[in-house]
């Protein structure tokens, strides 16, 4: 993440690399909001926000912004790239 060398093999990226790779990942939680209607509110009666605040509360602050928004930068050299790219999502051997 410093530019400087590779995060996954460490190999330094500006003496021996002419080319470096910046990943960043973005995990954040999709809404659809076109999905909730009013209708939906008042049929579900009851949505209870003292539970969800709670619930929310007993997080730490660090842990109920992962839930919600995270971002990730990596640096690579070439063939970590290389590498990364055929294995995105460790344990998901299809979709590209
Ligand atoms: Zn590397």
């Amino acid at each position: 993440m410093d530019g400087i060398s590779c995060d996954r093999c460490g190999k330094g990226l500006l003496i021996d690399e002419e080319v470096r790779y910046q990943v960043h990942i973005v995990v954040q939680a999709a809404y659809d909001p076109m999905e909730i209607t009013r209708e939906d509110l008042e049929k579900s009666g009851h949505f209870d926000w003292k539970t969800l605040m709670e619930s929310l509360s007993q997080l730490t602050e660090e842990e109920a912004q992962d839930q919600i928004h995270r971002e990730l930068r990596f640096d690579l050299c070439p063939p970590c790239q290389k590498l990364y790219l055929t294995t995105p999502l460790p344990g998901l051997t299809e979709g590209r």
